[in-house]
């Protein structure tokens, strides 16, 4: 499949000729959620933004911002991130030939996302202090400095990111009811509203973010954003108001859920339906559960980033692996018992 800047150049800020940075991103599956659609009593679609090249959405608007800073000659991208956007932009940079230097929370990012980081060769640098803080220095930084800004405060992120709508509808006919998606910094919600519009439908947007990281909830900044959910863990979020615009406008809203129930909804797909999230993808989900979706019948949920990317948080919620002796005897009372 080609990449989303080839197969939606008509509807992004690309000209034929412009160089493009891709990876083959979007074109990600949108399958039926039989238990989930059960449980919620509606019929529940899975967005799988998890099957992305470097396991998160963050691609679809990487491509973008990292072709565009090609385009502009710049040398260097810089993020400030939670994990996917420092990931993604570690990816995209090695692919464009750019150097890359990412911002991240010091300890506060899983596992998987460190190493894409590390591995794709971008200088990481753990900031002592949360993402809030990171992404103020960030701007700075690139207004004194010519190197391009990668985080969703570039609109070529939301660019990119529109196009998870399009595929959405495509796949639906353009029949969809509701939309719930887990908000951070709220450039996600932001693009599928742009998306949706643009492609001339409105269907309502829920955004669910994690009960101690919920300043859109509260109305206020939160000065210490706390959740298990850490790619939500934002207590200022840049895109605030076309956020809020988009769930006022939509006839949707925005609501919070506890780290307990983001884990019963993150065990729940995993076991029930087989599709391994990370926990602030399964926000969404356990909004939807928690809240509903008004009266929509047919709801898209967006699963954001792959499991894999947080293997800490699975073992320690997940089961116990089952000790065996290497005798059949044992075996059959492990396996069957
Ligand atoms: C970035 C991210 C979010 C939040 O998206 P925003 O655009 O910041 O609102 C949610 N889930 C995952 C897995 C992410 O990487």
């Amino acid at each position: 499949m080609p990449g989303i800047i080839e197969r939606y150049r008509q509807r992004l800020p690309f000209a034929h000729g412009d160089p493009v940075v891709s990876l083959g991103e979007g074109s990600t599956p949108l399958v039926l959620a039989p238990r989930l659609s059960e449980r919620a009593g509606v019929e529940v679609w899975l967005k799988l933004e998890g099957a992305n090249p470097t396991g998160s959405f963050k691609d679809r608007g990487m491509t973008c911002a990292v072709s565009a800073a090609v385009r502009e000659g710049a040398e260097a991208i810089v993020c400030a991130s939670t994990g996917n956007t420092a990931a993604s932009a570690a990816a995209y940079a090695a692919r464009a030939g750019l150097r890359g230097a990412v911002i991240v929370p010091e300890g506060k990012i899983a596992t998987g996302k460190l190493a894409q980081a590390l591995m794709h060769g971008a200088r990481v640098i753990a900031l002592r202090g949360n993402f809030d803080e990171a992404l103020a220095l960030v701007r700075e930084l690139t207004a004194r400095h010519p190197i391009a800004l990668v985080n969703s405060v570039n609109d070529f992120r939301i660019e990119g990111q529109k196009t998870a709508a399009f595929e959405v509808l495509e796949a639906l006919d353009g029949e969809l009811d509701a939309l719930c998606i887990p908000v951070g910094n709220a450039g996600n919600i932001t693009a599928y509203w742009k998306g949706f519009k643009e492609a001339g439908v409105r269907p309502r947007l829920f955004g669910f973010q994690a009960a101690g990281a919920a300043p859109l909830v509260h109305g206020a900044p939160v000065e210490h954003p706390e959740t298990v959910a850490s790619a939500i863990r934002i207590g200022n979020p840049a895109r605030w108001e076309e956020a809020m615009d988009a769930m006022t406008a939509s006839g949707g809203a925005v609501a919070s859920v506890t780290d307990a129930q983001i884990l019963e909804a993150y065990r729940f797909l995993a076991a029930g339906e087989g599709i391994f999230c990370e926990p602030a993808s399964a926000a969404g989900i356990a909004g939807l559960l928690a809240h509903g979706a008004g009266d929509a019948r047919r709801i898209a949920c967006v699963l954001t980033g792959h499991g894999l990317k947080d293997p800490q948080t699975a073992l320690e919620h997940a089961g116990a692996v089952v000790p065996c002796a290497p005798e059949l005897e044992a075996i059959e009372r492990a396996v069957l018992g």
